[in-house]
């Protein structure tokens, strides 16, 4: 069976966590945030992630895929709106913490991370699971991975038995290699 590694670099998360910052660093200098433009941006790099991604085994195809990867990302900005109101009324609040700034930039750039791994899980469930078979998970093989998905790695599993994918967990950085199905073995 063809097997396809679906390991990703960290640029989309870095990106995220720009975007994310550069938020936060707004509101700490009481500047108007317009979300508009915040959806613009991160819809951009979290197109570009899930396109990628599903370019390593599969070439894009608007017509096909454009509104799958929408959905992701939508459900993605539904998510970032949410925390953006969270990070007002947090900042709003610790005013006069001196390490406000510090906690509040570190918060987004864990955040923008976080995302990216949402985003992953969800490019898993919706797109990749219907073109193939299963995966083996992996862990990025470092100290702070978590023992029970350091449990899970190099283990075979099926979409339909996979009760947790990777990226679900909070900042989980694990990956999976898919075994795809016949027909879309290139
Ligand atoms: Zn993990």
């Amino acid at each position: 069976m063809n097997k396809v590694d679906l390991k990703y670099s960290l640029d989309h998360e870095y990106r995220l966590s720009k975007i994310l910052q550069s938020m936060t660093l707004s509101l700490l200098n009481h500047k108007e945030n317009d979300f508009q433009e915040i959806s613009k941006e991160v819809s951009k790099v979290l197109l570009d992630f899930t396109i990628k991604s599903q370019e390593k085994y599969k070439s894009f195809d608007a017509e096909r895929d454009k509104e799958k990867h929408l959905e992701i990302v939508r459900e993605q900005l539904i998510k970032i709106k949410r925390y953006i109101n969270a990070q007002t009324k947090w900042i709003e609040k610790n005013r006069d913490n001196k390490e406000l700034k510090k906690k509040a930039l570190r918060h987004s750039e864990l955040k923008g991370r976080d995302i990216k791994g949402n985003a992953y899980a969800a490019f898993l469930k919706d797109i990749v699971s219907k073109d193939s078979v299963g995966f083996v998970w992996n862990t990025v093989g470092d100290d702070r991975v978590r023992p029970e998905h350091e449990d899970r790695d190099q283990e075979f599993f099926t979409w339909k038995d996979a009760d947790l994918l990777p990226g679900e967990d909070i900042m989980c950085r694990c990956w999976v290699e898919v075994y795809l199905k016949k027909e879309i073995r290139k």
